[in-house]
């Protein structure tokens, strides 16, 4: 009897689902004449949305997008302003996801690939120096895994609760097999990193002062420590460097060969380069015309109430004037701006993107 019970509900609950999915067909069938409406001004083939949706969510993919820059992070009493506590660096991600940030990757960042909701403004986390705090493994009954409490774990953790935050990192390693330290060998480190959905940024090989370096220098620096990461995690593309110190080779000359050099008879390339703190060129997007790819700036992850140029200064100043972030159209495919900012867009990084002004 049970089972005829049963095979009676199966049956009732295939036939809903059925019945439903007709349902949206039909719905699908009838043409929307205020979507194709929607469709025809915004002049469009993929976006559904109107001048008015864009200017009451005050759309702009010129604006700026915070670059954040984290060192080791600690219990409690940071000893200088490069540290973050842990706590603080938890209060971080909530106040962002709260507030409508989103985390993208070095990639996208580089490729203005931006595929966060509309309404919302992408955000980069970026850590240097290969710290254990930020990420460590350690053994568990035989297996490797992230070491608790470090950055890594509490992105990880804060991710699964809030799955539309994002978790995308860039760790920026210096020279040495002793990078994150703990368990497992280099290369497992590394490739956990990347398996897991992370980036390796180059930092250089002894991180020194670059404007100190000659040519030859310089390319063993940055060559020694691409050479690593690509042994160590195969087809891996490193394409991203954080001067040490934030100080960068003294010369237009010298500093092409942060983007393009050769050391051990391999080539190199790095997209993009960062200094410490967010001096000119201001916090853009890649396709700005001022957007300096060697001279791209961060933001320290830190309050910083004196100067107001770490991270807290600026997420209060957007708290007031919202309209210098950038704000998403939620379609990667455009790019969305108030019709006097289409001046500043870089056409030659646009590639086939739609640019789209309102
Ligand atoms: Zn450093």
């Amino acid at each position: 009897m049970k089972k005829i019970i049963y095979i009676f509900v199966l049956m009732f609950l295939l036939t809903a689902c059925a019945n439903d999915q007709s349902v949206k067909q039909n719905t699908n069938n009838v043409p929307n004449t205020v979507n194709t409406e929607k469709e025809a001004s915004s002049d469009s083939t993929k976006s559904l949305m109107t001048n008015d949706d864009y200017a009451r969510l005050k759309v702009n993919e010129l604006g700026e997008i915070p670059v954040v820059m984290y060192h080791a992070l600690v219990d409690e009493n940071p000893p200088t302003s490069y540290q973050r506590t842990r706590t603080a660096f938890k209060n971080d991600l909530q106040y962002l996801y709260d507030n409508k940030y989103r985390l993208i990757s070095m990639n996208d960042f580089v490729n203005h690939n931006i595929k966060v909701e509309a309404g919302y403004t992408p955000v980069v986390f970026t850590f240097d120096d290969g710290e254990p705090s930020d990420f460590s493994l350690v053994e568990n009954d035989g297996k490797l895994v992230v070491a608790p409490d470090c950055a890594v774990d509490i992105l990880e953790k804060f991710a699964l609760k809030n799955t539309d935050f994002g978790k995308s990192a860039t760790f920026f390693i210096n020279g040495g097999e002793s990078q994150f330290k703990g368990a497992g060998t280099y290369k497992e480190r590394l490739k956990y990193l990347v398996d897991n959905g992370f980036d390796i940024g180059n930092h250089t090989y002894s991180h020194s002062e670059m404007s100190k370096l000659s040519a030859g220098k310089i390319q063993e620096e940055i060559g020694k420590v691409d050479e690593a990461i690509k042994k160590a995690v195969s087809g891996y593309n490193v394409s991203a460097l954080t001067y040490p110190f934030g100080i960068r080779p003294k010369t237009d000359e010298l500093r092409q060969l942060v983007q393009n050099g050769e050391y051990n008879g391999a080539k190199y390339h790095n997209d993009i380069a960062f200094r410490e703190g967010p001096s000119m060129p201001k916090l853009l997007p890649t396709i700005h015309v001022k957007y300096d790819m060697l001279n791209a700036p961060r933001l320290r992850g830190n309050e910083d109430e004196k100067d107001g140029n770490d991270m807290g200064g600026y997420l209060k100043k957007y708290e007031k004037t919202p309209e210098r972030r950038y704000i998403s159209d939620g379609d990667a495919s455009t790019i969305v701006v108030p019709v006097n900012e289409e001046v500043n867009i870089n056409k030659e990084r646009v590639g086939d993107k739609k640019i789209v002004t309102y």
